[in-house]
């Protein structure tokens, strides 16, 4: 059937003047929707108000503010510069800091990406006022402020300070591994990398005297690339004998990354191990500020609260009064250490004792030879064992707040026992020895304070505060891998981070937005 014919030709039965136009006569079903077209060939001017970008009551404009009350001078240093004299102007610092924060807290951390921003997203393009900013500007500028972001970070928190939103009554401090840069497949043993590294050096020496000619920027890059491939596997041998050290491994075991020379291969939350750094945060625990944050290539806990607590004192002034940390910190060197320095330490004490349940189990002691199965005599100074052997003294051990006193049974009365393989299993050729441990006073206050339901509560409060900011880094500002390598940039990136959060905290706490935008 021929359907144009239906629809345009004449209606059998239907006079001329009897006729309906075409679309009448059409099932309603069958009609072209009518829209309107896109002209995209048009030239057009479009008005746009800078300021109303973004409403009174955004994140960006209390950032800017923010950013705008403490001083930069550390920033403009270096900036050569200056009014009335010829040459390229520079982005003002002011303006580069907050991008990288506003960029931070909505998890951008690639300077790339921030640039591209500026060009399309409300919010930076209000902040830089529709400028155009490269990203090697913005990745510079990330890193070579070291001493400048620190201080950035201590007036900043003495601006939350001011305000009533930092207490030193009560501070919690923890550590959470963040992954490095690095694949786990880059660690490379000595003899890999020495053939790398004259590989590399090859290459570099092929590329010619940088001097002599300027390539093309791809190029360039290029062999920029070539150049940090050999620092990092010079780096990396470097790294291997601290690796060697702190792990006490054979020369030949040792390995270290050619992609991040100073992470360390660290256990994670889920089990695994993945090469990361130990980020440390120490919060305070009324309004959850960060008062202090540092990096480091040690995967234990322990060896970092004196350190934190020192570094609390450097931001704000004072020590902690308290300090509340788990049981990855509470070690007798710390619990000593806090006590000289005054501050009230609340954590769990892990039993060190060579003799606990715990390690006894481990080497396959029936629970009827564990220590408190043997009976102490304090006037003759010696142990009774469940069959009656005296075990006596057999030196002692000097660790900073216990002294470990041995006791040891006569190898001859322990060979012929009849509990012998329940007692002391393994054991061929000595007699079962127990362990006294012995407290310093100190040790001891912090042991009977830990019972008390005070100190417990306390204790109970450490995850909520303790962990929030590390699980806000994380989650929120999406750090959960390093985007930078070594141990200073990883280390700047956390400072960035946390000052972001203190941020955060510090809008949601106390920014009013003004009534009207001001531009100032
Ligand atoms: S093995 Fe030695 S210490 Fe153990 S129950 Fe027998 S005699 Fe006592």
């Amino acid at each position: 059937m021929n359907n144009a014919a239906s629809t345009s030709g004449d209606l059998p039965g239907l006079e001329a003047s009897a006729k309906v136009s075409p679309s009448a006569a059409m099932p309603a079903a069958a009609a072209r929707p009518r829209v309107k077209p896109v002209d995209r060939s048009q030239l057009t001017w479009q008005m746009l108000d800078v300021e109303r970008l973004i409403e009174p009551e955004h994140p960006a404009r209390a950032i800017w503010e923010l950013v705008g009350r403490v001083k930069l001078e550390g920033f403009y240093a270096p900036i050569e510069a200056v009014e009335g004299t010829a040459g390229r102007t520079p982005w003002d610092p002011r303006l580069l800091v907050s991008l990288w924060i506003y960029g931070y807290s909505r998890g951008i951390s690639s300077a790339r990406e921030i640039a591209r921003r500026c060009t399309y997203e409300p919010a930076f393009q209000w902040l830089c006022g529709l400028g155009a900013i490269n990203h090697h500007t913005l990745s510079d500028f990330r890193v070579d402020h070291a001493g400048s972001l620190r201080e950035l970070f201590v007036q900043v928190l003495g601006v939350l300070s001011s305000e009533g939103l930092v207490s030193l009554e009560r501070v919690m401090h923890d550590g959470t591994r963040i992954k490095a840069c690095a694949g786990s497949d880059s660690f490379r043993r000595e003899e890999r990398l020495k053939e790398h590294l004259a590989a590399a050096r090859q290459q570099v020496e092929a590329m010619g005297d940088p001097r002599e000619e300027e390539p093309a920027r791809k190029e360039a890059a290029r062999r920029r690339a070539v150049r940090e491939r050999q620092e990092r596997l010079e780096q990396a041998l470097e790294e291997l004998e601290q690796i060697r050290e702190a792990k006490r491994a054979d020369k030949e075991q040792a390995r270290a990354s050619q992609s991040d020379p100073q992470a360390r291969v660290m256990k994670q939350s889920d089990g695994g191990f993945a090469p990361s750094y130990n980020v440390q945060l120490s919060t305070e625990a009324s309004h959850r500020i960060i008062v202090g944050a540092g990096v480091s290539q040690s995967g234990s806990d322990f060896v970092h609260l004196i350190g934190a607590v020192a570094q609390v004192e450097q931001n704000l002034g004072n020590k902690p009064a308290q300090v509340v940390v788990d049981g990855g910190f509470t070690s007798r060197e710390n619990i000593m250490a806090m006590a000289e320095q005054g501050v009230d330490m609340i954590g769990s004490l892990p039993e060190a004792n060579p003799s606990s349940a715990g390690q006894q189990r481990q080497r396959g002691v029936s629970e009827k030879f564990h220590l408190d199965q043997f009976s102490y005599d304090a006037q003759q100074d010696l142990y009774r064992c469940p069959a009656g052997a005296s075990l006596t003294p057999k030196g002692r051990e000097f660790c900073p707040g216990v002294v470990f006193h041995k006791y040891v049974a006569k190898a001859e009365v322990c060979a012929v026992c009849q509990f012998r393989s329940e007692c002391c299993p393994g054991n061929q050729h000595h007699g079962r020895s127990v362990v006294r441990a012995v407290h310093s006073p100190v040790v001891r206050q912090f042991a009977e304070k830990m019972q008390t339901e005070a100190a417990k509560s306390i204790y109970r409060q450490r995850g909520a505060v303790a962990e929030f900011p590390n699980a806000w880094i994380k989650d929120k500002l999406g750090l959960r891998q390093f985007r930078l390598r070594g141990l200073l940039k990883v280390g700047l990136e956390v400072l960035w981070a946390a000052l972001t959060y203190n941020i955060q905290q510090w809008i949601r706490l106390s920014w009013r937005p003004a009534l009207a935008p001001a531009n100032n």
